[in-house]
Formats: C-alpha cells, sequence, structure tokens
C-alpha cells in the first residue's frame, strides 16, 4: 500500500505515520524526520535546509524531491511506504506522478486552526529517533525521556508561537491545494482529527481499509 498523509502541521501525521508502519509493516517515509537528521550530522543539505526550518518556510522543492526521490527507491520502500510531509506543494506532487510512484490512497487529517497552535506549543520531540510526545495528549512514560531510546525529549525550534503562525499561512498557501489535487484523482479520504491519539488512529484505519 502506497500512502500519503496530508494535513496542517501538528495534525498529527507522523503519529498517525507510526501506527499505520506498525499496523502494515511498510515505512514511514517523513521529510521532516529526514532533513532535521541532515541538519543534526551537519551535512550539505542539512545546512541548506536550516534557514527554511527555522524560519517555518519550506524547503525547496528540488531539495525535497531529490531526498524523496532517493529514499523511495531503497529496497524497504518496495512493499509499500507512507509519505508523510511529502507532497507538500502541487510541483512536488507532479514530480512524485513523474517518478512513475502509483498512489493507493491520500488520507488528510483535518484539525482546525484554533487547535494547531496549542498542539504544537505542547510538541516536544526526542531529536535521536524523531518520536514525538504531546505534554497534555502524548505523554512519554517518564517526563522529558524518550520511550523508545531514552534520550532527552526537547520542543523543536520551529514550534514556537512566532513561527507556528507562519508554518499555517504556508499550510494554507501552499499545501491545502493539494486536497483538490487528489480530490480529483479520486484517491483522497478525509478524517476528522480527534482529541484523543487513539480514536483518530481509528478513524485512519478504517479510511484504509474502505
Ligand atoms: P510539520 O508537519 O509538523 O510541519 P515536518 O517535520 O513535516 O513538520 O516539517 C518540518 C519542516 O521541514 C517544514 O516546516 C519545512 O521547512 C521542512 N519540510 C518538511 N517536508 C517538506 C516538504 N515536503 N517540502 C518542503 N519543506 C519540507
Ligand atoms: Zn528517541
Amino acid at each position: 500500500m502506497n500512502l500519503i498523509l496530508l494535513g496542517a502541521p501538528g495534525a498529527g501525521k507522523g503519529t498517525q505515520a507510526e501506527k499505520i508502519c506498525a499496523k502494515y509493516s511498510i515505512p514511514a517515509v517523513s521529510t521532516g524526520n529526514i532533513i532535521r537528521e541532515a541538519l543534526k550530522n551537519g551535512t550539505d543539505m542539512g545546512l541548506k535546509a536550516k534557514s527554511y526550518i527555522d524560519a517555518g518556510k519550506l524547503v525547496p522543492d528540488d531539495v525535497v524531491i531529490g531526498i524523496v526521490k532517493e529514499r523511495l527507491s531503497e529496497d524497504d520502500c518496495k512493499n509499500g511506504f507512507i509519505l508523510d510531509g511529502f507532497p507538500r506543494t502541487i510541483p512536488q506532487a507532479e514530480a512524485l506522478d513523474k517518478m512513475g510512484v502509483r498512489i493507493d490512497k491520500v488520507v488528510d487529517i483535518e484539525v482546525p486552526d484554533e487547535k494547531i497552535a496549542s498542539r504544537l506549543s505542547g510538541r516536544r520531540v526526542c531529536l535521536k529517533c524523531g518520536a514525538t510526545y504531546h505534554l497534555e495528549f502524548k505523554k512519554p512514560a517518564k517526563e522529558g525521556v524518550c520511550d523508545v531510546c531514552g534520550d532527552e525529549l526537547v520542543q523543536r525550534k520551529d514550534d514556537s508561537p512566532e513561527t507556528v503562525l507562519d508554518r499555517l499561512s504556508v499550510y494554507h498557501e501552499q499545501t491545502e491545494p493539494l486536497k483538490d489535487y487528489y480530490a480529483k484523482t479520486g484517491k483522497l479520504v478525509i478524517v476528522e482529527g480527534q482529541e484523543n491519539v487513539e480514536d483518530t488512529t481509528a478513524l485512519v484505519f478504517k479510511s484504509l481499509e474502505e
């Protein structure tokens, strides 16, 4: 199964990607995580991306398209994958089509703007393994410590309130048009993001079985 997860920043794409990954045994490909990893390792790509990420802007299309092309050609994507955070612009979606990548479903997780700010401000992440948590909605077993790898949890720089507003406007301008793009192909399913992660997951799983 080849899937795309759409949704505003903080809609819970990453969390749902993990759940789908566990249930269907297909890898989650998160462009955000790949870029943050490159940033941490100080690669050329990471350095180029840093100013965009920190400002809440999108990294240039050619950079992310290159990342995804490379990642999808790896063996573990042969039986399917979940794209989390890609495509985020129409040119990215067109590039995916041009690569000849067949998409089975596009799940759009809808969360109203009013709820996004608190979701993002409470978000905590593990920079080592990429796991995400929330102070209120998705607490780790031990405060400030990653359940998966034991590393310290931190707040992402781009989750600061000033940057969140920029990311939301970028989302509405550049990413939201993808809903139409995929609605036209008949692949789009819309899931309303719920207060509880598990409730959203149940709706996402249901949408995948339809
Ligand atoms: P969120 O979904 O919470 O915004 P991500 O981890 O997916 O977080 O993305 C964080 C940042 O990484 C984005 O604000 C952007 O700068 C960059 N990024 C990730 N995916 C893409 C993409 N497909 N195109 C351009 N930039 C991207
Ligand atoms: Zn971790």
